[in-house]
């Protein structure tokens, strides 16, 4: 897949119309409705700032929770206009729908260094099934299309990928942020490059493994992933996680591990509970799990032996954590990564999601070269996938 596309900076946005995708689905109090993280909307302000600043007009859209194409209440963005507005220091108009009169009307007689928000896209349903005439009528308010959603780019929804069919698409800074650093990592890693994945199953991570196993040299499993590894070698894992139709495939991956010369690191140790519960009094097994005990993270040796093969690495990839880092008790494993990772050195990348939410919880945030901005879309793009809002981007 080819990573190098046009960014706004490849683009004369003076006096254009831009339609901007963010995504600003952010996290919400389920009682009251209101903002709980403004980090999705800061993230996007670099991008809408260098569009005002230099003499585009904005129409911003994005997407906020699962209204599966209904219009509701509680999802509108009219809380998100209110709080960019207050970030920005700048008015942001609100559209009261997404390609209705009042949209149509506002876009048309939005100015130069102004910027407007539509109304929730998946209200309506055309959205998410990348309905055509739904992606022609967005791309008509606009000259320009940017992408700078990254949480979204792996979707192939309306104003992911569809609009692109109309209007020049060029990335926002955010997602070229993304591409550049991912991208390279992936294509042209320094290396040693070791990828470390956890995370509950194998089976969410199996297209991910099997990508990795072409480009990394050293490849760590932890998490409760790491158990149907350690039952396929024939340990006991008591009652921890298991895939057991994974089975063999965990087999077939070590195996073409060592064929290719990856080096493929388990856990030799695990810190255990007889429940699955914060309360747990954590019991530590070497090699064997007793038949009445799961593995609830990775124990010392093996956060000793992980930390050391990180090191000195020239590249590393995590997604997912190594043990089960919301109970503090089991979050050792998860933070000993953290700050392995925080200390290497290397070009560090934390995917989205979990592992994005530990090391900040954890407060090695500013130590990571990367911690992207999409859980979905990162796991893609480690997987090799092509992503449409990507691919729909012009080349440079
Ligand atoms: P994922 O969404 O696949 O990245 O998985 C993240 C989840 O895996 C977190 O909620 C962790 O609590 C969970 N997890 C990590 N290690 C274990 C384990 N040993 N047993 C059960 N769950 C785990």
């Amino acid at each position: 897949m080819n990573y190098n596309k046009k960014t706004i900076y490849d683009v004369d946005v003076k006096g254009k119309k831009v339609l901007l995708r963010c995504d600003f689905n952010v996290p919400q109090d389920k009682e009251t409705g209101e903002i709980t993280s403004n980090k999705r909307i800061v993230a996007a302000i670099p991008t809408i700032k260098y569009l005002l600043e230099n003499g585009a007009a904005v129409i911003a859209c994005s997407h906020l929770g699962k209204p599966k194409g209904e219009w509701k209440e509680k999802l509108t963005l009219a809380p998100v206009a209110k709080r960019l507005s207050e970030l920005l220091n700048h008015e942001v108009i609100f559209a009261k729908d997404i390609i209705g009169e009042d949209a149509k009307a506002k876009a048309a007689a939005l100015k130069p260094g102004e910027i407007m928000l539509l109304e929730n896209l998946r209200f309506d349903i055309r959205e998410e099934k990348n309905g055509e005439d739904f992606a022609k009528e967005l791309a008509s308010m606009a000259e320009i299309f940017v992408s700078d959603a990254f949480g979204t780019v792996h979707r192939a929804h309306a104003s992911t990928a569809g609009v692109a069919k109309f209007l020049p698409a060029y990335s926002g800074l955010l997602v070229d942020k993304e591409l550049s650093i991912m991208g390279k990592a992936l294509d042209d890693p320094k290396r040693p490059f070791v990828a470390v994945l956890g995370g509950a199953k194998v089976s969410d991570k199996i297209n991910v493994i099997n990508n990795l196993l072409e480009k990394a040299d050293t490849i760590i499993i932890g998490g409760g992933m790491a158990y149907t590894f350690k039952k396929a070698q024939g340990y006991e894992i008591g009652t921890s996680l298991l895939e057991a139709d994974r089975i063999d495939y965990a087999k077939d991956m070590v195996k073409k591990a060592q064929e290719k010369g990856v080096k493929f690191m388990l856990p030799v140790d695990n810190l255990c509970a007889k429940e699955f519960s914060a309360d747990a009094e954590p019991v530590l097994a070497e090699g064997n799990i007793p038949e009445d005990l799961m593995g609830m993270d990775i124990g010392p040796k093996t956060c000793e032996a992980f930390a050391d093969a990180v090191k000195n690495a020239g590249t590393i990839v995590w997604n997912g954590p190594m043990g089960v880092f919301e109970f503090d008790k089991f979050a050792g494993g998860t933070k000993a990564m953290a700050k392995a990772l925080a200390e290497s050195g290397a070009v560090t990348i934390v995917g989205g999601g979990d592992s994005a939410s530990a090391v900040e919880k954890l407060g090695f945030a500013d130590k990571i070269t990367h911690i992207s901005t999409g859980g979905g879309a990162s796991l893609e793009f480690l997987e090799g996938k092509e992503l449409p809002g990507v691919a729909c981007l012009l080349d440079k």
